[in-house]
């Protein structure tokens, strides 16, 4: 409102000005060297008039033109983005296809219209992968890291590229740097947990796997039983400096997170003293991880006693109605037969050999043959029935199927962590699915 009142007024002064510029013409000379310009007041105001309009046209014209290659560059790097994000997609859609030529000349094409962007840069890592060009995935991936907004991504094509180099303290350090940045992250922890108990770092483990077990998680048994191998293992490392209070905490501690965990309830017993509390400690362990290996460790708990005494006391402990009949009544009839009383022997195996018998307890028949009666045909009798019958459970690792009398953290054989399963060799080969990839099965916390 207040703009047109204005420009009326304007319009009606410059209009009372031009007439009475009519009116009063007046002259006007400009005299400038030998020059002289004569003109009228009306005449000279109309000149300035359209000067003033020219050069206002073109300081707009100049504007445009300044203007004027910044909007024709933006519709050309317009275009140049369509072909560049045209080139990515060509370039995902070739990884995808296993096409590593397709893939490195789109992320050449990508390069060349978006540079340095985190798309190109990241399709540019994957055709290097896909070409087995690892010096040049590196490149990039670092290159990745260096940007905020694809670090992560970049720590994890540099953690994944050191893995496969084989170096364990160069990925453990991008993985440090990835949960700095992104901390609580599921990957990166899983990533650190794997990478530190390959390094054997169980300190390390067992604070990231504690950070793993919140929430939910916590209740998770395949993370419960990864936190009682930490446990044993830190368990193991201070019986090396004879710290024996420690190592039994800690055994305690992994058989609370993991009762079927058979190698803490053996270091528990091993580590017990020998008072008066041991006896009920002996029973709640064999309740809740009866094992041949326990039956061994109690065992020892008594290096000096006689095989008769032995096989009272384990009269006293194995008890086949209170618990598993087999495994009771298999270490009684061992106990038995050490102690030489073959009429017990007898009456343990034969109860054994009515419920689907394994190798073991023809063997042993074959054993009592031959000491009890001195028969050794009956005794072979035994042995060939032995070699039918199904075989034994033992400690197999589930990566690589190497058998083992004693389970260890990581397979002698191939060194992956905790695959030593115990199971029975008949059920096939390589049991993969079982327990491989044990971080896999932990869920995340929530
Ligand atoms: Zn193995």
């Amino acid at each position: 409102m207040l703009r047109s009142i204005y420009l009326f007024v304007l319009i009606a002064l410059l209009a009372l000005a031009g007439v009475w510029l009519a009116d009063n013409p007046g002259n006007v000379s400009v005299r400038w060297d030998a020059y002289v310009i004569e003109t009228s007041m009306i005449v000279l105001v109309a000149i300035t008039a359209i000067t003033a309009l020219i050069l206002a046209i073109l300081i707009n014209v100049y504007k445009w033109l300044r203007a004027g290659p910044g909007r024709l560059g933006g519709a050309f790097a317009s275009r140049k983005r369509g072909r560049g994000l045209d080139a990515i997609s060509n370039g995902m859609v070739a990884i995808a296809a296993g096409d590593a030529e397709g893939a490195r000349r789109a992320a050449v094409e990508a390069e060349k219209h978006l540079k340095g962007a985190p798309m190109t840069l990241l399709l540019a890592a994957q055709a290097a992968e896909l070409n087995q060009d690892n010096r040049a995935a590196k490149i990039y991936y670092d290159k990745m890291a260096e940007k905020p907004e694809t670090e992560l991504m970049g720590l994890r094509g540099l953690i994944n590229r050191a893995k496969s180099d084989n170096d364990l303290q160069g990925a453990i350090t991008h993985a440090m740097r990835a949960d700095a940045l992104k901390p609580g992250t599921e990957w990166v922890l899983k990533e650190l947990l794997e990478l530190q108990l390959k390094t054997r770092d169980y300190v390390a483990a067992k604070g990231i796997s504690s950070r793993i077990a919140r929430g939910k998680a916590a209740r998770n048994p395949a993370l419960k039983h990864l936190r009682a191998v930490i446990n044993y293992q830190l368990a193991l490392s201070k019986l090396d400096k004879e710290n024996i209070a420690s190592a039994l905490e800690l055994a305690e501690a992994a058989h609370r997170m993991d009762p079927a965990f058979v190698p803490a309830a053996v270091l528990i017993l091993k580590l017990s003293a020998a008072d008066r509390k041991r006896d009920k400690l002996v029973s709640a362990i064999w309740a809740s991880t009866p094992h041949p290996d326990v039956v061994d460790a109690i065992k020892n708990l008594m290096p000096l006693e006689t095989e008769g005494d032995w096989f009272t006391r384990a009269k006293r402990i194995f008890n086949p109605t209170a618990g598993d009949h087999g495994i009771n009544n298999l270490a009684l009839a061992k106990a038995a037969l050490d102690a030489r009383e073959w009429g017990e022997a007898r009456k343990y195996l034969n109860t054994l050999s009515k419920d689907e018998p394994t190798a073991v307890v023809y063997r042993l028949l074959a054993d009592l043959e031959e000491k009890a009666n001195a028969d050794a045909a009956a005794s072979r009798k035994w042995i060939i029935k032995s070699t039918e019958a199904p075989q034994d459970p033992t400690w197999l690792c589930n990566g690589c199927g190497r058998q083992e009398i004693r389970w260890s953290a990581h397979c002698p054989s191939c060194d992956r962590f905790d695959s030593l399963n115990w199971r029975n060799a008949d059920r096939g080969e390589v049991e993969g699915v079982l327990k491989v990839e044990i971080i896999e099965e932990i869920p995340q916390a929530s």
